[in-house]
């Protein structure tokens, strides 16, 4: 009886999360991938909530443009676990934020990476919003808000930082898509 118990509750838990996904995955596309990195922009970029909005997934606008933050543990966080070497560049402007070389997996439920790829296309910003004081980690080029970084918390890594990143805010381009064609 305790087994026949056990086996029903195991499939009405099944069911119940196969019931919720559709919707949830929905929800949460993925993240945007190329095959050949953007250009890195020449000056700052700036644009109109108007035009940032046809240019962008919304998705993509709510984090860059309204400082949003997607869910955690969600299939953005899953695809990023298990991207292989590449380079993460900024979804609104394009610029070089981020590399595989500094990923890490923290378990946090978003991209984490201990360090920037190219340090001066990211500002830090402190953010009190929340009741709580953080680093606001956005985009140098184009002011697109990216996630917060948090430093100290014992991860062993080269920098003890976990730059805590909204992946739909990034376009990944894999390493093996930019080798040059023999
Ligand atoms: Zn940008």
């Amino acid at each position: 009886m305790k087994s026949f118990l056990t086996a029903f509750y195991t499939i009405a838990i099944c069911l119940s999360l196969i019931h919720c996904s559709p919707a949830e995955e929905a929800a949460s596309s993925a993240m945007e991938t190329q095959t050949e990195a953007p250009a890195q922009p020449t000056g700052k970029v700036e644009k109109t909530a108007a035009e940032w909005k046809k240019l962008l997934t919304p998705e993509q606008f709510s984090i860059l443009r309204e400082a949003g933050t997607e869910r955690p543990h969600g299939k953005i966080y899953q695809e990023f676990k298990l991207q292989a070497a590449g380079s993460y560049h900024c979804a609104g402007c394009g610029a070089l934020l981020f590399t595989s070389n500094e990923k890490f997996d923290s378990g946090c439920g978003w991209p984490s990476f201990y360090d920037p790829a190219k340090a001066e296309n990211v500002k830090l910003i402190e953010d009190r919003s929340g009741g709580m004081t953080r680093i606001e980690v956005r985009c140098a080029v184009c002011d697109g808000h990216l996630g917060h970084v948090f430093k100290g918390e014992g991860f062993d890594t080269p920098t003890d930082k976990r730059y805590c990143i909204n992946g739909a805010g990034l376009v990944y381009v894999p390493a093996a898509a930019q080798e040059p064609k023999k």
